[in-house]
């Protein structure tokens, strides 16, 4: 073991306990600070972190949370996925609130465990929702491992245009603290997406920004990574030499911090190289290395690889009978249903193996099964292709139907919209319309009893409000033309007040006009509508009383007169005495009203002869 590792160790100890003691009352504030200073030690010796967290045991929820976080992280880093996969369901099994860093760390350290054992698409979904948590929380460490742990998920997805946008993200973030999460991180996360794209030489180029950062600040774990990805590209662009360098020297990193399968990848790939430069035999040792380290980490897929490779060795070299034994290890190894890549490898190789030893009859058992597995492979990939592309189908469908649905919306919205503005303005306007026709029925309702109250004041005479003399004998006309049509009884009767000069004279003209005043309004309250009174000279009046006969009008005049003979007591006057006399003549034998007129004239100026204060008839017609 190297020195240094026991030398880290008590700076390590004295980082956990103070990280510790500050997390009793973290609720996110103090983590990132510690978390970062802590990760960096997993990303430099993650071995080193497992032996000392091993002395720690803790009885409370938040330390076993936190511990069991940087255990799986540990593990990861040293790709024994399964064991990073129980550290990460112990520490949420322990939590209880989600909303909070702690929470989101162990999350995404579930992600890449499941990542690391082939299971991307079970947990893609709960990657997305920390990394949208670590977003809307603006937590830069968070959202840092957030974009790197999802990358990673979309790259063993395939699908590597949205693990660049993650990683692209992460690359330009500004790095707020220097040793957290830095800018060359990203940059070796970027070479992987370039490296999955056979674009080496833009991948070396990233690589190289990573590495002069890694060895700058001695991150080992990364260091090593770094060179291994270095050493791929290089000799995948032809220049093996200078790759097998970088991959030793990987290798040899990677066993200083115990990181056994990073240094078995190197073994595994250095071997490859050589085996095809035809340098089987210097190739044999690395395999040898490689199988022993991946058995001790316990990675069933690459100790099948390198089986497989071990096997090809000795058929190449004419050892056939030596490579069965090594192929039954493998087919051993490779039980279940996710290792059917790697029976067909197993059973392909077998059957050249047997071939080469005669054994057709075997060998040809053995390209069956081979083709067996083939068609199981295929069908899988197709499975999952078609479920895969089913699912896009799916999503696009429910995509277009959305957008179908939207405008449908928008459009039956706009419609609706339209039509309560068309009811909106139709009731504005009807109740417009109203409102004029109401202003013009007023008007006009107004205008017409304007225009009556007009012919009224035209009609009547303005001290009696009796009608005037011309009304009087239009009225009383057409009276008479109605009474000789229909036959019917009509009294015409003319009135005048007695000695009124001397009323005058006495108590004044003032007095005559209110006398006449009241006159008027005791006629108007007195006789029916239908009678026409009016006024035909100073203290004349002319009435007529359709349907009535002269014995009916003489007695209604004759309480008329009584009515008129009380106006003194009316108006307070002493003395005054007022009395009427009148002339009556019924119509029934005239043929014309001024015949009747006459008449009445006449009757009067008999009453007046005849000492005033009565009421004389007509005795019949002059014709
Ligand atoms: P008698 O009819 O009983 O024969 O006598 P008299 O005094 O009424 O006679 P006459 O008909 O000749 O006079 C009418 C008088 O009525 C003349 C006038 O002074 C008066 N007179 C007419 N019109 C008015 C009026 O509008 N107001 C007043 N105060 N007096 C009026
Ligand atoms: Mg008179
Ligand atoms: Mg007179």
């Amino acid at each position: 073991m190297q020195p240094a590792v026991f030398v880290r160790r008590p700076v390590l100890n004295l980082i956990i306990f103070s990280f510790l003691a500050y997390s009793v009352h973290a609720n996110g504030a103090d983590w990132p600070a510690l978390y970062n200073t802590f990760i960096d030690k997993v990303r430099n010796d993650p071995q080193q972190v497992l032996d000392d967290l091993s002395e720690l045991q803790f009885a409370d929820a938040e330390h076993i949370a936190i511990t069991s976080y940087i255990k799986s992280r540990a593990f990861g880093a040293l790709a024994l996925h399964e064991k990073a996969r129980v550290s990460a369901r112990e520490g949420l099994s322990v939590l209880h609130d989600d909303n909070r860093p702690l929470y989101h760390y162990l999350q995404l350290a579930r992600a890449e465990a499941f990542d690391g054992l082939g299971m991307a698409q079970a947990v893609i979904d709960d990657a997305r929702h920390s990394l949208n948590w670590a977003r809307a929380q603006n937590d830069p460490a968070l959202l840092n491992y957030a974009l790197s742990v999802n990358g990673y998920l979309h790259i063993t997805l395939s699908q590597f245009t949205e693990a660049q946008t993650l990683f692209q993200e992460g690359y330009q973030r500004p790095s707020e603290k220097p040793k957290a999460w830095h800018e060359a991180d990203f940059a070796s996360m970027l070479a992987l997406v370039y490296e999955y794209r056979q674009e080496s030489i833009r991948a070396i180029q990233l690589y190289e920004q990573a590495e002069a950062y890694y060895r700058e600040h001695e991150i080992q774990l990364e260091l090593a990574n770094t060179l291994f990805g270095l050493g791929k590209n290089t000799i995948g662009l032809g220049n093996s030499d200078k790759g097998l360098r970088y991959l030793l020297e990987s290798a040899d990193i990677a066993l200083n911090i115990r990181d056994l399968q990073g240094a078995a990848f190197s073994y595994e790939a250095i071997a490859s190289v050589l085996i095809e430069k035809g340098m089987s035999a210097e190739a044999v040792p690395f395999l040898d290395d490689a199988l022993s380290l991946f058995s001790q980490a316990g990675n069933p897929f690459m100790q099948i690889k390198v089986l497989v490779e071990q096997a090809n060795v000795f058929i190449q070299n004419e050892q056939a009978e030596n490579a069965l034994p090594l192929l039954s290890e493998a087919a051993n190894l490779a039980s279940g249903e996710s290792f059917l890549q790697q029976k067909i490898a197993i059973a392909d190789t077998r059957s050249r193996a047997q071939a080469k030893l005669g054994d057709f009859e075997a060998a040809y058992a053995s390209q069956l099964e081979s083709q067996n597995e083939r068609r199981l492979w295929l069908e899988q990939v197709n499975d999952q292709r078609i479920l895969e592309l089913q699912t896009r189908f799916e999503v696009q469908q429910q995509k277009v139907q959305n957008a179908l649905l939207q405008e449908q919306n928008l459009r039956q919205q706009n419609l609706l919209e339209n039509e309560q503005k068309v009811r909106q303005y139709t009731i504005i306007v009807v109740l417009l319309l109203c409102l004029i026709s109401a202003l013009l029925a007023w008007l006009y309702i107004n205008s017409k009893r304007h225009q009556r109250h007009l012919e009224k004041l035209a009609n009547s005479d303005g001290l009696t409000r009796l009608l005037t003399r011309r009304k009087t004998m239009e009225d009383a006309e057409q009276q008479f033309q109605l009474a000789q049509r229909h036959n019917a009884p009509l009294t015409v009767a003319i009135i005048d007040l007695d000695h009124f000069k001397h009323v005058n004279d006495t108590f004044g003209h003032q007095t005559g006009d209110d006398v006449l005043r009241e006159f008027g309004k005791l006629a108007q309250t007195h006789f029916r509508k239908t009678d026409v009174l009016g006024r035909i000279g100073g203290e004349e009046f002319l009435f007529v009383f359709p349907h009535t006969s002269a014995n009916t009008a003489t007695t209604m005049l004759e309480r008329f007169a009584k009515e008129v003979s009380a106006i003194p007591h009316t108006l307070a006057v002493e003395k005054l005495v007022v009395t009427l006399s009148a002339g009556l003549v019924e119509c029934e034998n005239y043929s014309g009203l001024k015949q009747v007129i006459a008449s009445a004239d006449h009757a009067l100026y008999e009453a007046k002869k005849a000492g005033r204060d009565r009421i004389i008839v007509a005795q019949s017609s002059q014709e």
